[in-house]
């Protein structure tokens, strides 16, 4: 196996076994590697320090796979994993009556590059890099040993593909093809998700447990759900007994779907309404129309794909929350979240603290939101950490 040497005080990933090893970190790159070879981690010295793949056209060069320099990378340490991180989902809160959710979370998981997710009897996979190409076949093989699902649908149609020198892949894996949608239940809501087309691998998983935490404001509020996607949130908010729930995206498709899983979940029509629109302009002519709400969610997609793009992002994000504000009665509920991985916590509670200044509202923080507990962050992987959202109370 080849063996690549990083250079003298560039080691800093290995002692806190932070995943990544980036291209500049490397003393000198064999011509020969081919992307998402596996290879040896040595340290300045010549020391083998771990194993991982690497792909010389990432600017993450090198994604760790073991710290156990002496593992074999085959099929048994790909069971291993696969196994590891399917057992850890077994005893995780907010799961009951659910039927959907992530089994593998990528690097937090100890597989980089990696996403399974499980809808029912079928699984989406999702491969980010050129490691991951290499040993997919060996992966759903495993998978299907392991689980048996009726099919594994691949939807490796994501923004970090390009980096890795990859272009999309969508289609079956194996076994059957999920042709309908997908029947779930997620905490006793029903949705029907489509693994094909739905964006992601179908469904925003990862609100999971902060779906239920909205809906606890919800008893009688009047909610805008604001990029509502299918309507994760409003079926909630529905559910939980909200006395009118908007579903706004711009998306009519999205919206056809919200209003079918209002429906399915017993939420009568005459409480529920769908706006197809950009929200930054709906948000105003709410105000122009002097709507009010009780509870307001923003869940936009991401605004920022780089640090270059954080200006902009930031203006966005203002923008959609000083314009909820607006839009709220006098101690108002507003969530709001950033998906964006370059928008930390700090910078994001900043945002939302410049809205609440030009909106001239006093706003509490009354929970902080993260991600739900299938998608783990491993401590010494904090990139891993791409969701983080507040309930505030707007007064
Ligand atoms: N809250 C949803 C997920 C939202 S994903 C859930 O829990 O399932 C983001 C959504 O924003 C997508 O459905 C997308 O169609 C929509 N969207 C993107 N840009 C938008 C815009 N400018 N105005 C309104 N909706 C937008």
């Amino acid at each position: 196996m080849i063996t690549v040497r990083l250079k003298q005080g560039r080691e800093r990933a290995l002692e806190n076994r932070h995943p990544w090893i980036f291209s500049g970190a490397i003393d000198r790159l064999d011509r020969g590697i081919q992307p998402g070879q596996v290879v040896q981690i040595a340290d300045a010295q010549g020391a083998v320090r771990a194993l991982g793949y690497l792909n010389p056209r990432s600017q993450i060069a090198i994604r760790i796979l073991s710290w156990d320099a002496d593992e074999m990378i085959d099929r048994a340490f790909l069971r291993r994993r696969l196994e590891a991180s399917i057992a850890r989902r077994q005893r995780l809160p907010g799961l009951a009556d659910t039927t959907a959710c992530r089994l593998v979370n990528a690097e937090s998981d100890g597989l980089p590059g990696l996403i399974v997710d499980c809808y029912d009897e079928w699984l989406v996979l999702q491969s980010l890099t050129a490691g991951i190409e290499r040993l997919k076949d060996e992966i759903a093989d495993v998978l299907m040993e392991l689980l048996e699902p009726r099919g594994i649908y691949e939807r490796s149609d994501v923004d970090v593909r390009p980096r890795e020198g990859l272009t999309d892949l969508v289609g079956p894996l194996r076994g059957e093809i999920p042709m309908e949608p997908v029947a779930i239940q997620e905490q006793g809501r029903l949705f029907r998700v489509d693994l094909l087309r739905g964006h992601k691998t179908g469904f925003y998983l990862d609100q999971r447990q902060n779906r239920e935490r909205v809906a606890a404001y919800c008893p009688g509020a009047e909610v805008l759900n604001a990029f509502s996607y299918t309507g994760g949130f409003g079926v909630y908010a529905g559910t939980a007994g909200a006395s009118r729930i908007v579903n706004l995206d711009s998306s009519a498709d999205a919206l056809a779907a919200a209003a079918e899983h209002m429906a399915l979940n017993g939420v009568p029509a005459e409480r529920c309404e769908n706006v197809t629109g950009d929200a930054f302009r709906v948000l105003r002519t709410m105000r122009d129309q002097a709507r009010r709400f009780d509870v307001i969610v923003l869940d936009p997609p991401k605004f920022a794909f780089s640090k270059a793009q954080l200006p902009s992002a930031t203006r966005g994000y203002k923008d959609i929350n000083l314009q909820a504000m607006h839009l709220l009665r006098p101690g108002g509920i507003l969530t709001t979240f950033s998906c964006s991985g370059a928008v930390d916590e700090l910078l994001f509670q900043k945002v939302v603290f410049g809205a609440a200044i030009d909106a001239d509202r006093d706003v509490q923080i009354l929970e902080r939101l993260g991600q739900a507990a299938d998608h783990p962050v491993l401590l010494s992987f904090p990139e891993g950490a791409y969701l983080k959202g507040f309930i505030c109370r707007v007064d």
